[in-house]
């Protein structure tokens, strides 16, 4: 071992050096194990940044991008042409305004955590699939999007993957927490982008975990591609997305939206 006591060494580890400095921990590790003491198991750093939460669910946490607040539709763009969106604001609410279609976030996502309030008008007519459609499609991408179903699901009877708080056509929700339409409704979403190899295969699916109103509706869900209303669902390559929320071309009365925030994880 002459090279240890060299003033410079720039040589290789070799196994013999590598077992005369693991032995000592060995020694340590078993004493642990037999009689572990509270600060071996302690984390100290790094520390968790400090995020101010809303006075309510409604109000954005300080780390949280503000997407809509009520006054104006800044963050939001038609899905058709990418024009600013025609959706109608009024009294603090965004209501669809069908004939103008989809509109989108500026901004596109990766990982987030979603909050967003909406409501079916009080009135609402029609039955199952045409009655207060809507859908928050978590990603939107030209190969297609991932919708998470608004529809109004009280007293209304549809297929269960495609009523309110479904990925739509692949996860019905674990329970049906609707409100009455008239009644304010939230969701808060956990989304998790999916990820793709370099020849463009699937990596890492998208998972979704989902509240309706607190109430667990979609536990970490892995998606098996975009939705597609025909056929199965598939997965084509694409990076960050945008959030589009749907003008669905049913014939009921269009439904509102509010305090819309996200997180970027
Ligand atoms: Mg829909």
């Amino acid at each position: 071992m002459t090279f240890i006591s060299s003033k410079i060494w720039s040589g290789t580890i070799t196994c013999s050096m590598i077992a005369i400095v693991a032995a000592p921990l060995s020694a340590q590790q078993k004493t642990s194990t037999a009689n572990p003491r509270p600060e071996e198991t302690e984390v100290w750093t790094p520390v968790p940044a400090i995020v101010t939460p809303g006075v309510t669910d409604a109000v954005a946490p300080s780390d949280a991008i503000v997407l809509f607040d009520g006054r104006n539709l800044d963050e939001w763009v038609s899905a058709r042409d990418k024009s600013p969106a025609k959706w109608v604001v009024a009294n603090g609410v965004v209501t669809v305004n069908k004939p103008s279609g989809d509109i989108q976030t500026r901004r596109s996502f990766s990982n987030y955590q979603l909050h967003i309030e909406w409501r079916v008008p009080a009135d609402i007519t029609g039955t199952g699939q045409e009655r207060g459609n809507s859908g928050v499609f978590l990603a939107t991408t030209p190969v297609g999007g991932y919708e998470l179903q608004i529809v109004d699901s009280y007293n209304n009877k549809t297929y269960v993957n495609g009523q309110a708080a479904s990925v739509y056509k692949e996860y019905a929700p674990l329970v049906n927490a609707m409100r009455k339409p008239g009644d304010w409704q939230t969701y808060d979403v956990i989304w998790t982008a999916p990820t793709f190899k370099g020849d463009g295969s699937l990596a890492t699916p998208a998972y979704v975990t989902a509240f309706h109103n607190g109430v667990l509706v979609q536990n970490h869900v892995a998606l098996t591609g975009v939705t597609k209303n025909e056929g199965t669902p598939d997965y084509h390559k694409h990076g960050p997305a945008p959030i589009l929320l749907q003008a669905h071309g049913d014939k009921s009365a269009p439904i509102s939206f509010r305090n819309i925030w996200a997180r970027v994880l």
